[in-house]
C-alpha cells in the first residue's frame, strides 16, 4: 500500500535512541529535550520554545497561562483538526466556531471582526463578552491549516483594538514563512507545534510552545513541568506534567537536522501534484498565497465542483488500487462535543471539507509511486 503520509527516520534517530538507553536518561530530563528546544526555537525565529507531550497539550498550557477559564471563549476556526476546539474545553471554556477565508482556508479576519464588533459588548469592567452568552472572550485562535499561515497580520490588529490575545495553532506548520518571518514572529503572542507521527517532523508524539519572552517562557516550562519549586516535593500552582522525553526528543533533534530536506521534499511532491493536475480544470490544488510559504505537510487536490458521489468514488478508486485514501477533517461544528457552540459560518467549511482528497506525500515517496496516484486521480476526473 502506497501510504497517506508516515514518518521518515532514516537519519540520526536509531543512534540518538540508543544514546537515551545508554545513558539511563530515558524520562522527562536529559540533555536531547534542552537541545530539542534549542533546535526548535532556532527554526521558529522564537525567543525561547518549551517542549511538550503532545501539540494538544501545548495548546492546552498555552490556554491556561493565558488565563483562559470556565465560561471564557476563544475564537477558532471550523476547519480544524479537533484538538483546537478541546484545548478550549481542557479550559472549561466554549470556542466560538467561525468560517474561514477562501485564500489560505484559515480563521477569516472579516467573520472575526463582525463577532467583535456586532455581535459583542464590553460590560462596566471593560470586559469583551459574547451577546449570545455573556461569556467573556479572551482569544483568537488562528490555525495553519495545510501548514499555511492564516492571514496574521489583520487577526492581529483585531486582537490589538479588542485587547485579545492573538494564540497560533501552527501544529503541522514549522518551516512555515509569512512575508518573510518565521513561525514564532507572525505576529501570534504564544503558537503551539505538534511533532506526531503525521506532522512533517516528528518525535514519536510531541508538541512545543513558541513562547514570547524568557520569562514567559519560564513559567510555562514550569506549568508543564508539575509547578515544582526547589528540589523538595513544594508545588506554588496547580501544574500539568505535560513534559516531553527525552527519547521522544532525541528522534525529534535527529528529524529536525533534516528539516530543510523534509521542506524541499514536500515541495517537491506538490509541485508534481500541482503540474500533473493543472491542465483538469476541475482540481484545484491547496491553498497557497504570495505572502507565505507553507509547510506543504499534506498534499491533495480540491475540487471545489465536484459531487459527494464523486469524491467517494475518488476514494474507492485510491484504496482499491492500494492507495491509502482518507477523507479529511470533520468540521468542529458537525462534532458531538460542539453541536450546541455559538457560531459564525459563511458556508466555506461546509463546502470545502467533503472536496478535498489529501493524496500520499511521505517524503520518501518515489516518483513512480506518485505517478501511480497522478494516475488514478487523473481516470477520475478526466
Ligand atoms: C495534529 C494537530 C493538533 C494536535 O497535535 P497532537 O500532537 O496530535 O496533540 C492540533 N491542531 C492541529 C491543526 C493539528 O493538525
Amino acid at each position: 500500500m502506497i501510504p497517506l503520509c508516515i514518518p521518515n527516520i532514516s537519519g540520526n534517530e536509531g543512534a540518538y535512541l540508543a544514546e537515551c538507553v545508554e545513558s539511563t536518561f530515558v524520562s522527562t530530563v536529559g540533555p536531547f529535550v534542552n537541545t530539542f528546544e534549542e533546535m526548535i526555537a532556532a527554526a521558529s525565529g522564537a525567543s525561547r520554545a518549551v517542549a511538550t507531550s503532545a501539540g494538544t497539550t501545548a495548546l492546552h498550557a498555552i490556554l491556561h497561562h493565558i488565563g483562559v477559564g470556565p465560561g471564557d471563549h476563544v475564537i477558532i476556526p471550523a476547519l480544524t483538526f479537533i484538538a483546537t476546539a478541546n484545548a478550549v474545553s481542557h479550559c472549561h471554556g466554549t470556542p466560538i466556531i467561525a468560517d474561514v477565508d477562501e485564500e489560505r482556508w484559515g480563521l477569516d479576519p472579516i467573520v472575526v471582526e463582525d463577532i467583535l464588533r456586532n455581535e459583542s459588548t464590553r460590560d462596566a469592567q471593560g470586559v469583551l463578552r459574547l451577546d449570545e452568552t455573556g461569556g467573556a472572550i479572551k482569544a483568537i485562535m488562528p490555525v495553519f491549516a495545510m501548514g499555511l499561515p492564516a492571514d496574521m497580520d489583520a487577526l492581529r490588529v483585531l486582537a490589538d483594538e479588542f485587547d485579545l490575545f492573538l494564540v497560533a495553532d501552527a501544529a503541522a506548520a514549522i518551516g512555515a514563512r509569512y512575508k518573510t518571518r518565521p513561525l514564532a514572529q507572525m505576529g501570534a503572542d504564544y503558537t503551539a507545534v505538534s511533532f506526531n507521527g503525521n506532522k512533517l517532523i516528528t518525535a514519536g508524539g510531541g508538541g512545543a510552545i513558541l513562547c514570547p519572552t524568557p520569562e514567559a517562557a519560564s513559567e510555562i516550562k514550569h506549568l508543564t513541568s508539575t509547578a515544582r519549586v526547589g528540589g523538595a516535593y513544594d508545588h506554588d500552582i496547580v501544574g500539568f506534567n505535560y513534559r516531553m522525553t527525552n527519547l521522544q526528543a532525541a528522534v525529534g533533534v535527529a528529524q529536525l537536522e533534516r528539516l530543510e530536506d523534509f521542506l524541499q521534499a514536500k515541495k517537491r511532491i506538490s509541485n508534481r501534484y500541482e503540474e500533473a493536475f493543472s491542465g483538469i480544470r476541475s482540481l484545484l490544488p491547496f491553498p497557497s498565497t504570495d505572502e507565505s510559504e507553507g509547510s506543504l505537510w499534506l498534499s491533495g487536490i480540491y475540487a471545489p465542483m465536484a459531487s459527494l458521489a464523486q469524491m467517494d468514488a475518488l476514494r474507492a478508486q485510491l484504496v482499491q488500487t492500494g492507495i491509502e485514501g482518507r477523507t479529511f477533517w470533520k468540521p468542529i461544528h458537525q462534532q458531538t462535543p460542539y453541536l450546541a457552540c455559538p457560531v459564525a459560518l459563511t458556508g466555506r467549511t461546509d463546502k470545502i471539507w467533503q472536496r478535498v482528497q489529501p493524496l500520499p506525500c511521505s517524503t520518501q515517496l518515489t516518483s513512480q509511486e506518485q505517478e501511480q496516484v497522478i494516475d488514478v486521480v487523473k481516470s477520475c476526473f478526466a
